[in-house]
């Protein structure tokens, strides 16, 4: 299937990349043949031409100087012979003035050529002043040979200083010229370092186009086929097309593995977030401490701006918010706590997440932002519903599949601790209270007592034992059934607890016979509460029916006091045992103290 991508041939990158390099060369070609080459050509010929005006400047001063020899040895000696020479001096001279003045630089200026004229001038001067001297030496010696000599002598200088001055002139020019020759040139070079360097380029990044489109593919190949993951291996006789749409197919085939790699070790340091956070929460007893450390993670882990978290109700229909809390005015403003129907997340049991600005974003003024987007994720475990978390951020983009993905995680987790902990905060209570009647058990009693009369030694104050046991009890059973019992006892005890401190333990000691530990409280205190119970009991009215109007139960009470009445921890129970035997005895329906054992003396109504 990788296989029908639509790819290019290798001939094609080839033909194409030929192409560049050919173009390339051509461009550099009609540079060099329109711009660098007539600069060259034009140097050359510049440079030739100076050099045949050199020649004709010393062709034209040795033609000069010899001519000046001449006459100089004619006058001296009045041989005709040496003005041979001379006489040949008007052509001699004419060849390289022309060939001076044919070969003056492009650039010369009006001096320059004024020069030339004034060099003309001066040769042609010179000659046409020797000749009154050659014709008064034909006549004769000289009468002043020395001045004719010297006379002859200045003309030849202002010759040679003319020629001087000129060829000065002119080497100015050609050192401008050269200049700009130079300049030229030296652009010219530039220019070709410049396409020299961007063909380089080009190669480079025609090499690398070719190696990652076709090189590397074609390694990957290898080292798949190397690694023998099932891919084909090319073979000798495979095209270089094929070989070609392997290696791409792998290539992208590589990509993509290594975008699920990311993506797995993505997954996979969010599995190590969650498990961190799930062995901490291990170690939590406390449901705030639970919460707590949840809240702590969802704005670690998924940034939240502003979150929620909300339980349901005890047995009820609301939500209460447990962090941040809310005032009762604060709460009375959200109508999803009173009514936890209210909230979609709740309602269908899935994880809501919208930007604020959506049309279907909910109107819940305790969880959707101002602007933004919110995230809010149902707690549930094993079915049931524990609560709510709700997660706001200021950008509309911000909640990710990532991030819902965490945030889901540390939520199902905390839900599932919280009911764990829960069930075992009910185990707990169920193993110490009496199933019947919600009192204490008798295990209870038995591990508590001795606590509280370490407790009560230490602080130094007393504790209080009362033992009750309902009259007649057994007519109860016997004449409304065991269940009209069971309700009976159900009442007394909640009666009993109704009517004690909060520290004060009630636990049911076995049948219809109760204890209550009366921690910090003296013989007096006591007798005065088991009174007072007594008499509650009595007006206690039960339900019509099963039970008929006016029938009422009566309760006997033992008291006894640590440290009044004995300083034995085991024996204070049994004592105010024994006080109940002795209220039994007596006629029911009283309190006996163990101070008044013995006595036969009820006390006083
Ligand atoms: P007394 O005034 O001497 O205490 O007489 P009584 O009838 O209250 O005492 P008795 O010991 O004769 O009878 C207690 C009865 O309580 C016997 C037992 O069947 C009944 N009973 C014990 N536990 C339960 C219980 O959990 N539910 C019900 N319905 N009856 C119970
Ligand atoms: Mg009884
Ligand atoms: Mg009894």
């Amino acid at each position: 299937m990788l296989l029908t991508h639509r790819t290019r041939s290798l001939r094609t990158y080839l033909v194409w990349g030929l192409g560049s390099l050919g173009f390339a060369f051509l461009l550099v070609s009609l540079e060099l043949r329109f711009f660098v080459h007539p600069h060259l050509v034009e140097e050359v010929d510049a440079q030739g031409r100076s050099l045949v005006r050199y020649r004709a400047q010393q062709e034209l001063l040795v033609a000069v100087l010899e001519q000046e020899v001449d006459l100089r040895s004619y006058l001296g000696s009045g041989n005709q012979g040496f003005l041979e020479a001379f006489g040949r001096g008007g052509r001699l001279a004419d060849e390289p003035l022309r060939a001076l003045r044919g070969n003056l630089p492009e650039n010369a200026r009006p001096g320059d050529l004024a020069q030339m004229d004034r060099l003309e001038f001066l040769v042609r001067r010179w000659q046409e002043e020797a000749i009154p001297h050659i014709r008064l030496r034909l006549k004769g010696p000289l009468a002043d040979l020395p001045g004719a000599l010297a006379q002859e002598n200045r003309a030849f200088g202002e010759v040679k200083k003319a020629s001087a001055e000129l060829t000065r002139m002119l080497d100015a020019r050609d050192e401008e010229r050269y200049q700009s020759i130079e300049t030229t040139l030296a652009y010219a070079r530039w220019l070709g370092y410049a396409t020299e360097a961007g063909l380089f380029v080009t190669a480079l990044f025609f090499a690398r186009w070719l190696l990652l489109r076709v090189s590397v593919p074609l390694a990957n190949l290898a080292e798949q086929a190397r690694a023998g993951d099932g891919y084909p291996e090319p073979t000798g006789n495979q095209s270089v097309k094929e070989v070609e749409i392997l290696g791409r197919a792998l290539y992208e085939l590589d990509v993509r593995n290594r975008e699920r790699e990311s993506l797995l070790r993505q997954e996979h340091d969010e599995a190590l977030a969650t498990r961190a956070f799930e062995e901490l929460i291990q170690h939590v007893s406390r449901e705030e401490d639970l919460l707590a450390a949840l809240d702590q993670a969802l704005h670690r882990q998924v940034r939240s701006s502003a979150q929620r978290i909300l339980l349901h109700d005890e047995g009820g229909e609301g939500l209460r918010a447990v962090l941040p809390t809310l005032s009762p005015e604060e709460a009375a403003h959200n109508p999803i706590l009173q009514d936890a129907g209210r909230c979609r997340a709740i309602r269908q049991t899935t994880p809501v997440c919208l930007e604020s600005k959506a049309p279907t974003a909910c109107l819940c003024p305790l969880g959707v932002p101002g602007s933004g987007a919110y995230l809010c994720l149902p707690m549930v475990a094993s079915g049931r519903t524990l609560g709510l978390v709700n997660l706001q951020a200021r950008h509309p983009d911000h909640w990710t599949p990532e991030r819902r993905r965490i945030a889901a995680s540390l939520v199902a987790a905390t839900a599932s601790a919280l009911q764990t902990l829960r069930a075992l905060e009910l185990a707990q209570e169920r193993s110490i209270r009496d199933g019947l009647t919600g009192a204490y058990n008798r295990r209870f009693l038995d591990e508590v007592l001795p606590k509280t009369i370490d407790q009560s030694v230490r602080n130094g104050l007393p504790l209080s034992v009362l033992m009750l046991d309902i009259d007649h009890f057994k007519a109860f059973n016997d004449t409304f059934g065991h269940d009209g019992g069971d309700q009976v006892l159900r009442l007394f005890a909640q009666c009993l607890q109704g009517h004690v401190r909060s520290g004060d333990v009630v636990a049911r000691y076995g049948g219809e016979e109760f204890a209550i530990l009366l921690p910090q409280a003296g013989a007096e205190f006591a007798r005065v509460l088991a009174e007072r119970l007594r008499a509650t009991i009595h007006a206690l009215p039960l339900p019509e029916p099963p039970f008929p109007a006016g029938r009422h139960i009566t309760a006997s009470i033992g008291l006894a006091c640590f440290p009044e009445h004995t300083r034995s921890r085991e024996a204070l129970l049994p004592l105010a045992d024994q006080a109940l035997y002795e209220a039994k005895g007596l006629g029911r329906n009283r309190t006996v103290s163990a101070g008044d054992l013995g006595k036969g003396l009820p006390l006083p109504n």
